[in-house]
């Protein structure tokens, strides 16, 4: 072979394999360690969830307002094919006296599809959520993502809504936020929730501190006056195999939403021993709708709000 023909070839040979190199980073998922500092201990949220002495929450119930479909590749590192069905859901706590705490708040049809195309709203669902944030006591999210939050910022009753937002200091400020439409006036009308670590919001009801998939993410710790616990999980899994493996999705993932994925698998570990140890925890994938579905049949989780 002629001199160039061999450094041309040698070339296309150094370009596949940084290539196949890339490949190889970019569609597995940052390891899971085999063990994690994260997290409080099941009896750390147990003690400070009823250390009001106050009653708890006698119902759970969620909302399910639109939906949507997502690759496999893109939800569990090496699952190359087929797709799963996702929810864009929101919960709700109620108290025995009918005081409620909205979980998230869902996104208004606008958003959703222009930045989830293929995902549609259930036009009758978002407007009873909406409704049902006009009656709640407080409004709490699991994260600053739009099919999380629009719900708040894009929502008609903004201003009644605004006194009971209890959004964080990082969900507010986010890098994300404002495609939620918290622009400069949204945010300065609310009030940021600062806390660390944990804080409980009411009786039965903690915020746990989980940045990760976004700056602002926190788990809801849920303990209801029967015993029932509900730990809403966000989207640090995007289906309650990320758990099970456990294995996230892949680097490419975490590079476009821009997630640190080495804070990610430590939060993996923490929620996979946690379901070992305590599997009377319900962990709620927020876009798991075959988990979901489990819950409601079960009789643990109600469907539609109060
Ligand atoms: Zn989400």
């Amino acid at each position: 072979m002629k001199k160039p023909v061999r450094r041309v070839w040698k070339v296309l040979l150094g370009v596949l394999a940084v290539g196949v190199l890339f490949l190889a980073i970019a569609l597995t998922a940052v390891p899971v360690p085999e063990r994690t500092d994260f997290g409080p201990s099941i009896s750390e949220l147990r003690a400070l969830a009823t250390s009001a002495g106050e009653p708890l929450p006698t119902e759970f119930r969620r909302i399910a307002v639109g939906a949507g479909v997502m690759p496999a590749l893109a939800v569990v590192a090496g699952r190359l094919f087929g797709t799963y069905p996702l929810v864009y859901q929101a919960h709700q706590v109620v108290y025995g006296d009918g005081r409620t705490v909205i979980l998230d708040a869902g996104c208004d049809a606008r958003t959703l599809e222009a930045h989830l195309p293929g995902s549609h709203l259930d036009a009758g669902s978002y407007s009873r959520l909406q409704e049902a944030m006009r009656r709640a006591d407080a409004i709490a999210l699991t994260h600053e993502h739009f099919d999380h939050s629009s719900g708040i910022a894009h929502s008609p009753y903004f201003d009644e809504l605004a006194p009971r937002v209890m959004m964080t200091e990082e969900q507010l400020h986010g890098r994300e936020a404002e495609m939620a439409g918290f622009t400069g006036d949204v945010v300065g009308r609310l009030k940021p929730l600062r806390y660390e670590r944990m804080h409980l919001l009411r009786p039965g009801l903690v915020l746990i501190k989980a940045p990760g998939h976004t700056p602002g993410t926190q788990l809801l710790y849920v303990r209801l006056a029967d015993g029932r616990e509900f730990l809403l999980v966000g989207d640090i899994a995007w289906h309650q195999d990320n758990i099970w493996l456990p294995r996230m999705h892949p680097r490419l993932v975490n590079w476009l939403v821009r997630e640190d994925g080495e804070a990610m698998a430590h939060q993996l570990r923490y929620l996979h021993e946690l379901r070992k140890t305590t599997p009377e925890l319900e962990l709620v994938v927020a876009h798991d709708e075959t988990q979901m579905a489990g819950l409601l049949q079960r009789g643990l989780v109600q469907d539609g709000l109060r």
